[in-house]
């Protein structure tokens, strides 16, 4: 077995901000069909790895395979197009807009001008749309002014807009920051889901989430992983729960 039978391989991954190496030395590697949570105290390195991966932020050395294609040296667009979604804490979607409105402007166009207008709203775009809606639980809501939605429901949507491009590996920060124990669960359900065709880079904090979505668990501290496996054994790891005591 070699390191192009996972969907995602990092190899000696740093990154260096002025000297301070926030990712260091990293490999680190992700599965299909795997939801992965990424975890570790503040200032870990956990958003910076996401944003190596998604192209935010350019390595200082080593790579990033994905499919086996290199994507240390491409711009974020081209990354995107490899099939990698990207979901920030913030969400970015358009109050504006309705929520079928917001998933339509999500439909990838083509990786081309002429694409783009030639596009129109198919059969193929509708049904999309109608499924995607499905499965973040805005079917009745549709027509709804995005602005409109709760919090919980602003970002399901924004999910929804990544999951409407069809992203081999979907990674989202800290998913369900600010959301009620209801919300958390349907968040979870979402994710098992999505996570049975697609692999998923989840960073969290709060563990009963956690445990009810990982597959696997990476603890990052000072830019390395300290630990990496199954819930309880990474858990019950004795420099794991120093760091967290330490803090
Ligand atoms: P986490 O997400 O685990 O809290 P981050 O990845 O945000 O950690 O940050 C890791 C470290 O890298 C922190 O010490 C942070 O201050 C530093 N860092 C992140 N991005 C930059 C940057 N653009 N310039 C300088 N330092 C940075």
């Amino acid at each position: 077995s070699t390191n192009t039978d996972y969907l995602l391989a990092i190899e000696d991954l740093t990154v260096s901000f002025d000297g301070f190496k926030a990712v260091s030395d990293l490999n680190f590697y992700v599965d299909h069909k795997e939801l992965r949570v990424v975890i570790g105290p503040n200032g870990a390195g956990k958003t910076t790895l996401l944003d190596l991966i998604c192209g935010k932020t350019k390595a200082t050395s080593g790579s990033i395979k994905f499919k086996g294609q290199e994507l240390t040296k491409l711009p974020e667009h081209r990354i995107v197009w490899a099939g990698v979604g990207r979901k920030f804490q913030t969400p970015s979607i358009y109050d504006a807009l309705t929520v079928w409105e917001n998933l339509e402007v999500s439909y990838p166009q083509g990786k081309h001008v002429l694409g783009a207008l030639f596009f129109k709203r198919t059969a193929e775009v509708k049904r999309k749309i109608e499924e995607v809606a499905e499965s973040i639980f805005l079917t009745d809501l549709l027509d709804t002014e995005a602005g409109l939605l709760s919090h919980g429901q602003k970002q399901w949507l924004e999910i929804g807009m990544l999951l409407i491009q069809d992203p081999e590996l979907l990674m989202l920060d800290e998913p369900v920051a600010g959301m009620s124990v209801r919300e958390r669960e349907q968040t979870a359900e979402l994710l098992n889901r999505i996570a049975k065709g697609r692999s998923v880079i989840v960073i969290e904090h709060d563990m009963k989430f956690v445990e009810a979505i990982a597959h696997k668990v990476t603890v990052l501290h000072q830019g390395k992983i300290l630990a990496e496996g199954d819930m309880k054994t990474v858990q019950n790891d004795p420099r794991v729960i120093e760091v967290y005591l330490g803090h």
